[in-house]
């Protein structure tokens, strides 16, 4: 077995590893790298393949190329819906005769983004349910893939297990260990522990927050922070916006449950929201649908907002620009560009935090003078990550007790501390391998094949 770290080992973003069984090689997500993408100017946003290779927004698979590896591509399986895991497969997947397996979510949200974006995929599109099984035909094996849920920010969250002759590997990039998920499934630990008792010849593993000496808050602490902010903070005659993470349907939930406590009409703006959203209602999995109005159509967008503006006590605006992103609803708004003014004591909640590169901080930070200016009172970080803390890993990884472990979902700063964590938990070096994209770096290694 060959592991090929393709992208994420060297940033935050577009991750992408290919295992190599001989005759058949696997890959695991294949997401888009954000910053490049945020810092084009709004003309230049026209993508294509060639374009996003230039600026590193997709992962370089065309190292699979250089190791005669393409044509031996039998599945791609991404492991949620979030862009930094599927982002990439509208411009990447097209070259691999190879089924895209996920959950139905994951896959109801890269129907949702090819429609947007105008684009067809070649590839078969696999729905599996959590905590259900697929086989993958290869050219003389078949291999079993179990989809375990298993909790994050986003729905239908899972942790892959696949099922080699040489051994199982476990993909489980990105969760947290959350047991008041407020919506959906909790991980599903005897299953987990089911696997870990067959034993696991590889972990990859979400290691973002392995250097955070903590255990990741649950979602029910999310929401108990949204109820301060909007149940008890005094409020009655003036606006109140909310934004978070459009994908993340259950604090969208805990939003919509405290608006309709407030007894306002609970308005969603900005085209992503809605993408994600339906996407979540066409499977039945959005249990606020009919309590809010859609609106993302640039006419209905205007007459509505006009409205809210005069009447804005009698509204909760739930919108884009968490980040600040330009052109989201919220930089619009800030900037006059759409017919609402911000007056002296709005609010603005951000259920959210600042993804921390340049770009964002800057951006936030001109779209938080701009509110200030006006007034606006502005609730900052009304939220808990999507991400395993330290002590989590610390748990979970003696809960699958793998034989070997490779940190995922970032440079050495991010993966290094996991490196270390599992030293504490008795693990040798030989066993843990700090990868970088396309290369194996470790003091015994030369290549980047990693033996087992
Ligand atoms: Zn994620």
């Amino acid at each position: 077995m060959r592991i090929i770290p393709i992208g994420g080992f060297d940033e935050v973003g577009r991750n992408m590893t290919a295992i190599d069984l001989g005759d058949d090689v696997i890959i695991f997500d294949c997401g888009l790298y954000l910053p490049p993408i945020v810092e084009l100017e709004e003309s230049e946003k026209v993508y294509t393949e060639k374009r996003l290779r230039a600026i590193g927004a997709v992962p370089d698979d065309l190292i699979l190329d250089k190791l005669g590896l393409r044509n031996k591509v039998r599945a791609i399986i991404p492991s949620h819906a979030h862009l930094d895991h599927i982002g990439a497969l509208p411009f990447l997947a097209y070259r691999y005769r190879a089924e895209i397996i996920s959950t139905p979510y994951t896959i109801q949200v890269l129907i949702s983004i090819l429609e947007d974006e105008k684009m067809r995929l070649p590839n078969r599109l696999v729905s599996i349910h959590p905590n259900s099984s697929y086989y993958i035909k290869g050219k003389n094996n078949k291999y079993k893939v179990d989809f375990i849920n298993i909790t994050h920010s986003t729905l239908q969250t899972s942790l892959i297990a696949l099922h080699t002759p040489q051994g199982i590997v476990i993909y489980s990039n990105d969760f947290k260990l959350d047991n008041h998920p407020v919506l959906g499934q909790r991980s599903n630990y005897q299953k987990i522990k089911e696997i870990a008792g067959e034993g696991v010849k590889l972990l990859i593993c979400d290691s973002l927050y392995s250097g955070d000496e903590r255990k990741t808050a649950s979602e029910k602490v999310a929401r108990t922070l949204l109820e301060e902010v909007l149940l008890n903070t005094h409020n009655q005659d003036n606006g109140l916006f909310v934004s978070t993470f459009s994908s993340h349907i259950a604090r969208l939930k805990s939003i919509v449950d405290f608006g309709k406590k407030l007894d306002r009409k609970i308005i969603f703006l900005g085209r992503s929201l809605n993408k994600y959203v339906i996407s979540a209602a066409k499977i039945n999995l959005c249990p606020f649908i009919k309590d809010v109005e859609l609106v993302s159509y640039r006419k209905q967008l205007e007459k509505k907002i006009r409205k809210i503006n005069a009447r804005r006590e009698k509204y909760m605006v739930v919108c884009t620009g968490h980040q600040g992103e330009p052109g989201s609803i919220l930089d619009r708004f800030s900037r006059n560009q759409l017919p609402l003014q911000f007056k002296k004591n709005d609010r603005v909640v951000f259920s959210s935090s600042v993804i921390p590169t340049t770009i964002n901080i800057e951006n936030r930070e001109k779209l938080d003078n701009r509110l200030k200016k006006r007034g606006v009172r502005i609730f900052n970080n009304i939220h808990v990550s999507g991400h395993a803390g330290r002590e989590d890993l610390r748990d979970f990884v003696s809960m699958i007790n793998p034989e070997h472990v490779i940190p995922a979902h970032g440079g050495p700063d991010k993966t290094m501390p996991m490196i270390e964590l599992c030293g504490e938990l008795g693990y040798k070096s030989k066993n843990l391998h700090l990868v970088r994209n396309h290369k194996y770096v470790y003091i015994n290694w030369a290549t980047s094949q990693i033996d087992f």
